[in-house]
């Protein structure tokens, strides 16, 4: 068994689609289970309907046509207009209307999931039509009836036992007839509610199916030649690495890397599953191997975290910033789920940086204020170096202020604000 992953750019409209049939038929032989996200950026579009919805602007029938248009003109362009898959969409968005008729009673993230994650069942319906359409044998399967999760919504943890289970049961005898087809990101509970992982999490998905169907490799299909020094959106200079240890890659996604979602390798590396990272453009590139493969040589790899925020906290009293304190301060961060990208302290002062998200921060900072003194740096970010050198380092920090930064082993991390123009003059 393998398992393939195609991300939102690899299905955004009715070339892509092909493109991604046509990789496929090289595979035709192989069992393989198919894992696709949502369409270009409709996670992004359904997230602004539940936006909408939620603060009741009046506006979310409205976003939610032009998610309509995109999956309409979609299909048009793949099928004929006889074909079935048109009643199925249209009961897919009924699903969503039904929910914007009545105000919202649920909390926003359970709202959320509902809505969000029909993204992924609207492109896994398109692809899969389309490849039996083509004479490609596809299974559809509903992704929540095999990946059982607990009711975090918008960030649920996996049941990996009756995940497993179900898997094994469902998966096997179906791919003796062809491709299995479903939707990354999502998951259900055991009360048939939609739950998902998180955003960008359908990488995560396919790394699920991979462990526990025990498949021999997992292949991401991406619009790069495959994991690069740095992101080819912010730098110019980077090149692809070709081969990553297990490590090096868990490394690089937990300090943020965009490229693969930072849950992705764990279950690859327990069970010594190969991944390849590959361009839907190039097929025939080698793209990246992920495996066991000894530590190689690294060049620098440079992962930038934008929108970051430096919190600054200290006791009210000048008393220092002791082992209590902070148990205290870590429980809180826990408690409001806020990830500590860096950290710092000094004898009066305990500095952390954090993802500059207001709906996590500003309830922390209202438990954090009750004893301590908060002060907040933001428009930040948090550039991470993996085996450094001191020329790229210095690039780097051409035309920003170093707030913070540290050095351990072979990560170098900075905390940055950009010099506003007018200082960079004088
Ligand atoms: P998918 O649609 O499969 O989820 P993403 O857009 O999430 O794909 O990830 C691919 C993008 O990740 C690339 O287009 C690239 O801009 C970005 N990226 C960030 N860091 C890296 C890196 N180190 N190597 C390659 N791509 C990177
Ligand atoms: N569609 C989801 C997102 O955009 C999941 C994914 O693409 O990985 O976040
Ligand atoms: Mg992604």
């Amino acid at each position: 068994m393998k398992v393939f992953k195609f991300g939102g750019a690899s299905v955004k409209d009715p070339d892509s689609i092909k493109n991604v049939a046509t990789i496929l038929q090289r595979f035709a032989n192989e069992k393989a289970v198919i894992v696709v996200s949502a369409m270009g950026k409709s996670t992004n579009a359904l997230e602004n309907v539940v936006n909408a919805y939620y603060k009741k602007t009046g506006t979310a029938t409205e976003l939610l046509d032009k998610v309509k248009t995109m999956h309409y003109e979609i299909m048009q362009s793949l099928f004929k207009p006889n074909n079935e898959i048109f009643a199925h969409i249209n009961d897919l968005f009924v699903e969503i209307e039904w929910v914007l008729e009545d105000e919202p009673e649920e909390t926003y993230d359970y709202i959320y999931d509902q809505i969000v994650s029909i993204g992924e069942f609207l492109s896994t319906k398109i692809v899969a039509a389309y490849l039996n359409e083509i004479g490609v044998p596809t299974t559809w399967i509903d992704a929540r009836d095999v990946i059982l999760t607990d009711n975090t919504y918008r960030e649920a943890r996996v049941n990996w036992k009756e995940t497993e289970q179900k898997m094994l049961a469902k998966i096997p005898p179906l791919a003796n007839n062809g491709f299995v087809v479903t939707q990354g990101f999502v998951g259900g509970t055991s009360e048939n509610f939609t739950t998902t992982l998180g955003r960008e999490g359908s990488d995560f998905t396919a790394a699920i199916f991979a462990f526990c169907l025990n498949a021999k490799s997992m292949s991401i299909w991406k619009d790069v030649p495959g994991i690069l020094t740095g992101d080819p959106r912010l730098f110019k200079n980077v090149t692809k690495i070709d081969r990553l240890s297990y490590r090096e890659a868990i490394e690089m996604t937990y300090y943020g890397a965009k490229v693969i979602h930072p849950k992705t390798i764990k279950p690859l590396q327990n069970k010594n599953i190969t991944l390849y990272v590959k361009s839907f453009k190039d097929p025939d590139g080698a793209g990246t191997i992920i495996s066991s493969a000894i530590e190689d040589y690294y060049p620098p790899v440079v992962v930038v975290e934008k929108n970051q925020a430096l919190l600054h906290i200290s006791t009210r009293n000048f008393s220092f910033v002791a082992e209590d304190n902070l148990s205290h301060i870590f429980s809180l961060f826990a408690k409001h789920r806020n990830k500590v990208n860096m950290m710092q302290n000094t004898a009066i002062s305990f500095s952390v940086c954090v993802d500059n998200l207001p709906e996590r921060i500003l309830p922390l900072l209202e438990d954090l204020k009750e004893n301590f003194k908060v002060v907040i740096d933001e428009n930040l970010e948090l550039i991470t170096v993996r085996h450094y050198k001191e020329e790229v380092l210095t690039t780097l920090k051409t035309g920003k202020i170093v707030l913070l930064e540290e050095r351990i082993r072979n990560t170098t991390q900075m905390v940055v604000k950009e010099i506003p123009a007018i200082e960079r003059i004088a």
